[in-house]
């Protein structure tokens, strides 16, 4: 047994929640504190029940490969509590001037496991289907340096794949700038299919008559998990575990120090100003679980070359309108999980999510739940909007899509700003470099979304690994 330490987590989303789940195991005995600004756990992960709708403000799911979420909710007794999408609609569309058509089944965002449907997709005009089928024979890129999504696909697809079909299937999960965003941070196994098999076609095609190379065929809905009660569960689940944590809400972290029995953590009440109680917490070990840039702020007197390469990774905005509206108001029915669109349309929304369609129980019976994204990297400025003007583009955009007439029974406009992590270029070596220079720092651990993975999974992970390396470091002290 390892001798009692106090661990200080900073921040109290999932990173910071897993890393104190994790601490707890890694550490008995020891002192074990939460610090948290809000006045509640979970960080972006928040449900609201509100009239039988089930609203997920942020993540509304999390996939079971990487297994790291999936493994937590087991230890904690929980699996049997997490419900699968519904299959009979599990199919995304993509919108173009005046319909939407289907994402070519087997497409895993640039991987064609079924090439015969992109072939046949009417997303694709026949000048882009020539381009696409001719993949196979565009030579395969010499440099190993990092590339931006929009280099890649237009290279090895061409402009109007990338624009129909890539930019929107990519830009829903990291509301990202093409341009900017890294491939080998965000889509490494697409590079090294191209250095490994020469092409994207070809890898797909070999690796359906390999039985042991593992491939994604198509999107991974069956991999989609999510609690009966929404995401918000989750974050119960583990706080309920935090039994020998110390859970400080309303705690929020000015600064960090360094001194010789560790690291001493001023805390502000919520009201920006000086603790009352002067309250400071001085641990052996600290992991801070917020995003980089709030690192970045604590760390400035600690150590200012690695403060500010944690403030350049950036996060993008989004918005997010719920509506819930009755079946009988779309002129047709829906029957699939959402519908995203491409940026060259030139329209204010990334996509449209029914999460009804994708999880039962998100609505009462007759009703749908819809969540329409707006703003990321590409709009910002549409975050600023006022909720009314948000519901009116959501609106407009299901009408364009599905025919909608009348106003949503229950509408909800939710911001996330600065909340999605921007891998640009150069995020693997910055994050390598942030890690060489923390690690001269004994006892300190950074964990969260901004690093090596936005999702969910990674989150958990990153706080894991967190107290792993924590282990390492200050066990032996
Ligand atoms: C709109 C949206 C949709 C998403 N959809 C999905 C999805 O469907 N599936 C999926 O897997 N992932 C999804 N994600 C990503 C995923 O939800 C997040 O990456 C993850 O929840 C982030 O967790 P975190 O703990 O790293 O950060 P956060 O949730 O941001 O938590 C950080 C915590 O630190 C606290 N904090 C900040 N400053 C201080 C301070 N000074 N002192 C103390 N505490 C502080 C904050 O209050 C917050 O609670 C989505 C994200 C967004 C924004």
């Amino acid at each position: 047994m390892k001798q009692a330490k106090t661990i200080a987590i900073i921040g109290g989303g999932v990173s910071g929640l897993s890393a104190a789940y994790y601490a707890q195991l890694s550490f008995p005995g020891s002192r074990i504190v939460l610090l948290e600004s809000a006045l509640r756990l979970g960080g972006v992960l928040q449900t609201d029940h509100v009239d039988g709708f089930t609203i997920e403000r942020s993540a509304d799911m999390f996939v079971t490969d990487p297994p790291h979420a999936f493994d937590v909710c087991q230890r904690l007794g929980r699996d049997q509590q997490l419900i699968q999408t519904t299959p009979t609609k599990d199919r995304a569309f993509v919108a173009t001037d005046d319909s939407i058509h289907p994402v070519p089944s087997g497409l895993s965002l640039m991987l064609p496991n079924d090439l015969d449907s992109v072939l046949e997709s009417p997303l694709l005009d026949e000048a882009a289907k020539q381009l696409f089928r001719e993949e196979r024979n565009v030579a395969a890129r010499s440099s190993d340096d990092d590339e931006s999504l929009e280099s890649f696909a237009v290279r090895r697809y061409g402009q109007s794949v990338f624009e129909q079909l890539v930019q929107p299937l990519v830009s829903g999960i990291y509301t990202a700038d093409p341009k900017k965003l890294s491939m080998n941070a965000t889509m490494k196994r697409f590079v090294d299919m191209e250095q490994k098999h020469g092409s994207l076609i070809r890898a797909a095609e070999e690796s359906k008559s390999s039985s042991h190379e593992k491939q994604a065929s198509g999107a991974r809905y069956g991999l989609f998990r999510a609690p009966e009660n929404g995401m918000e569960q989750l974050v119960n689940w583990l706080a309920d575990s935090l039994t020998q944590t110390e859970i400080k809400l309303s705690s929020q972290v000015d600064q960090i120090r360094k001194v010789d029995s560790g690291w001493e953590i001023e805390i502000l009440n919520l009201n920006g100003k000086r603790a009352e109680s002067g309250e400071t917490v001085v641990a052996d070990g600290v992991v801070i679980a917020t995003s980089a840039r709030i690192a970045g702020k604590f760390l400035d007197n600690v150590d200012a070359k690695l403060a500010k390469e944690l403030q350049t990774i950036q996060a993008a905005s989004s918005a997010i309108v719920v509506m819930g509206v009755d079946c009988d108001q779309l002129s047709k029915q829906f029957d699939g999980y959402g519908i995203i669109v491409p940026a060259v349309l030139g329209r204010k929304v990334i996509a449209t999510s029914f999460s009804s369609n994708k999880f039962a129980g998100r609505a009462p019976e007759g009703k749908l739940l819809i969540r329409t994204f707006i703003g990321g990297a590409l709009q910002p400025e549409l975050v600023e909007l006022t909720d009314d003007e948000l519901v009116e583009i959501a609106m407009e955009e299901l009408d364009a899509t599905v025919g909608f007439s009348g106003q949503p029974e229950l509408s909800r406009v939710y911001r996330w700003r600065n909340c999605m992590p921007q891998y640009h270029l150069g995020h693997v070596e910055r994050v390598e470099s942030i890690d060489a220079m923390s690690n001269q720092h004994l006892g300190l651990q950074l964990a969260g979304n901004s690093y090596r993975g936005v999702g969910i999974p990674a989150c958990i992970q990153s706080g894991l690994e967190a107290i792993e390396r924590l282990g390492k470091e200050i066990s032996d002290q």
